[in-house]
């Protein structure tokens, strides 16, 4: 990173010595400004214009499926990005796309408690979550004082009733304390949701592809871009899925196609930066060239250029291994001379 990144106008971090002296240091709120000078490093590739004209329509043109306000192109970085972290497995699912993961939550309550049978008499699910929990969740669960759902604290002390249902979110890594996670609830009639806003490698390890029936993302975290106000979903249940599009179109008639297609190409260039070729830590060559195929050792020596001969390594002396683990400055001098070689084509 360079550094000279971090000493400009929206840094309020690095004033005078004096200021910072008195500055408030708002560690409050958990917003993701730490990745603004990876952002300012990707200049360009990260840069989005969007004509006049382009994405005025309410629908997308994955209108015809389920989630009909999604951007195809910001579906297409998910799978991408889920495919080449190794964080969730997407195959079988829709993607549903929200207005950050708040409103993903807000959906999700509400899918998870509206019957299809629309018992009149139905009591509030009651929603859970293992202490210490996200704070955003207990106001979120309450907000509208729904007759379909309340919240009902800590999922540990939690009392289930018989067979009647209740939901379980289940946030791992876990905000506030990074613990990872499983449901503390284990029945039948409980329904899980998995918010995985921190399951990237940059915030755990990696324990290979989530699995869960809903799980929730967002490029708040993801990439750092809280402000696009980006969230997704990867729902099994077709039922599920369908009811959250309903929130949503009730909600906010769909997402911005504007953020969304933001989003996409953050994601892009995310996944782009892992798309590298395969870089090996050796070289494995072979000499062709009938008057050096005898020993190819000895024609990298001829230029000051040590090998290790393919004899080593029960191959034969056409091949050598040249190591690609040195300073830069060795290898630059190693690659000017094979190409003002007169043996390589
Ligand atoms: N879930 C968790 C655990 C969070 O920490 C946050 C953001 N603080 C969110 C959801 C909501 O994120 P957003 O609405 O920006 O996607």
């Amino acid at each position: 990173l360079n550094p000279h990144h971090s000493h400009n106008e929206l840094d309020l971090s690095s004033t005078s010595p004096t200021g910072d002296k008195d500055a408030v240091v708002n560690l409050d709120h958990g917003d993701p400004t730490m990745f603004e000078p990876f952002w300012k490093e990707s200049g360009q590739k990260s840069t989005v214009v969007i004509s006049g004209w382009h994405s005025m329509s309410y629908f997308s043109a994955a209108g015809a499926q389920l989630c009909w306000f999604l951007e195809p192109s910001f579906a297409k970085e998910v799978r991408r990005l889920h495919a080449i972290v190794g964080n969730a497995i997407t195959d079988n699912r829709p993607v549903i796309v929200g207005v950050g993961s708040t409103q993903l939550i807000h959906a999700v309550f509400f899918a998870l408690s509206s019957s299809s049978s629309g018992e009149p008499n139905q009591q509030p699910v009651p929603i859970v979550s293992a202490a210490p929990y996200y704070s955003m969740y207990p106001g979120i669960a309450d907000l509208l004082k729904s007759r379909l759902f309340h919240w009902a604290g800590d999922a540990s002390t939690f009392k289930e009733g018989g067979n009647s249902s209740f939901i379980e979110i289940v946030c791992s890594p876990n905000n506030p304390d990074g613990a990872i996670r499983r449901a503390v609830l284990d029945s039948e009639a409980g329904k899980q949701v998995h918010d995985l806003a921190y399951y990237w490698p940059q915030y755990t390890p990696m324990r290979g592809p989530a699995d869960e029936d809903i799980m929730l993302f967002t490029v708040s975290k993801a990439t750092g871009h809280a402000g696009t106000r980006i969230g997704w979903a990867l729902v099994k249940d077709a039922d599920v899925a369908r009811k959250m599009v309903k929130f949503i179109e009730m909600n906010s008639i769909g997402v911005s196609k504007d953020s969304q297609i933001r989003a996409a190409r953050i994601l892009q260039v995310v996944s782009d930066g892992y798309d590298l070729p395969d870089s090996k830590a050796f070289a494995w060559l072979r000499c062709d060239d009938e008057s050096i195929k005898d020993d190819c050792e000895g024609f990298f020596k001829s230029m000051k250029v040590l090998t290790r001969s393919g004899k080593h390594f029960g191959a034969g002396p056409e091949y050598v291994r040249i190591s690609m683990l040195d300073r830069a400055h060795n290898f630059n001098l190693f690659v000017e001379r094979i190409s003002s070689s007169r043996g390589l084509g």
